[in-house]
């Protein structure tokens, strides 16, 4: 047996593991190399990791496979693409809505060269980086002035900070939603600097329960869309038109965060009915506030819309700039907003309309031409079986509704869950990793989001 000593001696130097690398030189750079190199000699001298070491000739080859390792390691980065098979259209983990190309295209121009971001042509003079959107969302929207954020979250912070800090904002307990585990509206009122006064029971809210709470610290009503859930059985809550009156009688501001940012009539394509901002407004909301990458379709933003007193007052909290959103979001979302100026086409070039319309028979013909390489990857281990299945909007859109798909259901041939534990993380192992879902003992592919086929199917042979 040698001993540590010996074997740390047989350690190539830095010069002399450079000197076996020149095709990683060419490819990422000497001191990029290099600083692999030392990092990876350090680790192995702190490890003692040479166990399998015999002499100095392979400690050299087994050197270099390290840092070629590494270096192929950091090319791939953390953040990849992946294909959505979960089910879920809008999936906040994945990334939610997927882009047009004409907000691909747009983002880069604007990104790789200065723009008028706020700078206005005409004049000569500093402009308004809202002023690229504001009125397409008025006249989507039917409001009179618009300003975006970095998210909807950052939109109720933003409207609540400026209109109620330091007062109180009646809210319906059926309304005292937690979205996504990170935004919950009793602790953004808190953020924002307003007293939260529940009001209602957590299943029924009536008009009285506001009236009875109104006072002279009350800086405005507000009503949440109760997005990801429903409350069904003995319930009542109140008409948006009902509380913007209400507010209107004590002369305060009527606000609702309507979470998805529906601007269109769903059932125009045969989807389940969503209200949209324009029917809030209508309603009589004086702020209406949404996600620009929930059904929307578009980049993750968020957009306050409304009275234009109200927005002007918004768009002077220095809070804005903090929260405000950039080029390259400002550029997509251009560019998604005239998509909707053409509503008939909408369907064709919106990725997010279109997923959500896909029609079954092309999902399940796709399934067909799926099927037989994903049969033969994965034999013996597991069963694959079409099956038909149910898509949800996510992101909080049509919380209850589903949109019937088709996919496949595999078992393991032992049946067990570990068998399909194992199946879903070769799954995420893949070049463009896969995310599928486990549900009453089997793993479930939904079909309606997959994109590239050619590229899903060509990768299944490297499934472990
Ligand atoms: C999704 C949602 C939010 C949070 O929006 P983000 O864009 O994720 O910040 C807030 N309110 C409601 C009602 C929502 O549905």
């Amino acid at each position: 047996m040698r001993s540590d000593k010996r074997r740390l001696r047989d350690l190539p130097s830095v010069d002399r593991v450079i000197r076996e690398t020149p095709h990683l030189i060419e490819r990422w750079g000497a001191e990029r190399v290099t600083a692999v190199i030392r990092n990876e000699l350090e680790r192995i001298r702190q490890n003692m990791a040479l166990s399998d070491i015999i002499d100095k000739a392979s400690s050299l080859k087994h050197v270099v496979s390290l840092v070629e390792a590494e270096l192929e390691n950091d090319a791939t980065g953390s953040l990849v693409s992946v294909f959505n098979l979960t089910g879920t259209v809008l999936h906040t983990n994945l990334g939610r809505a997927s882009l047009p190309r004409e907000a691909l295209a747009a983002v880069l121009a604007i990104a790789q060269s200065p723009s008028n971001l706020e700078y206005d042509l005409q004049t000569g003079k500093r402009g308004d980086r809202d002023r690229h959107v504001e009125r397409m969302i008025c006249a989507l929207s039917g409001v009179e002035a618009a300003t975006v954020v970095n998210n909807n979250a950052a939109a109720v912070l933003l409207v609540l900070n400026t209109l109620a800090n330091n007062a109180e904002v009646p809210v319906s307990r059926g309304e005292l939603v937690e979205i996504g585990g990170s935004f919950r509206i009793p602790e953004i009122m808190q953020s924002s600097g307003c007293a939260l006064i529940e009001v209602g029971t957590t299943n029924r809210t009536h008009l009285k329960d506001y009236e009875n709470v109104i006072n002279d610290n009350t800086a405005l009503l507000m009503k949440v869309h109760a997005s990801n859930y429903q409350i069904r059985g003995f319930t009542h809550a109140v008409a948006e038109s009902d509380l913007a009156g209400l507010a209107h009688r004590h002369g305060l501001p009527f606000v609702i965060d309507s979470g998805s940012g529906n601007l269109i009539d769903f059932s125009d394509f045969d989807l389940p009915d969503e209200p949209t901002v324009a029917q809030a407004v209508r309603n009589g909301a004086d702020i209406v506030t949404f996600s620009g990458d929930k059904l929307l379709g578009g980049p993750q933003c968020g957009v306050i819309a409304g009275k234009q007193a109200l927005i002007t007052r918004i768009k002077n909290n220095p809070l804005k700039r903090a929260l405000r959103i950039d080029k390259m979001v400002l550029a997509a979302l251009v560019e998604v907003l005239k998509l909707y100026q053409s509503p008939s086409r909408l369907a064709m070039r919106l990725p997010t309309l279109e997923v959500l319309t896909r029609p079954l028979a092309e999902i399940r013909a796709q399934a067909e031409r799926v099927m037989p390489p994903l049969a033969k990857a994965l034999a013996p281990r597991y069963k694959v079986t079409p099956a038909e299945c149910h898509s949800q909007v996510g992101s909080g859109a049509l919380p209850v509704e589903t949109l019937p798909s088709f996919g496949f259901r595999i078992n393991a041939a032992d049946n067990s869950d570990q068998g399909l534990r194992q199946l879903a993380a070769s799954m995420r192992r893949l070049p463009v990793p896969v995310i599928g879902r486990i549900n009453n003992g089997a793993y479930f592919l939904d079909l309606r989001c997959l994109d590239r086929e050619g590229d899903f199917i060509a990768q299944l042979d490297r499934l472990e």
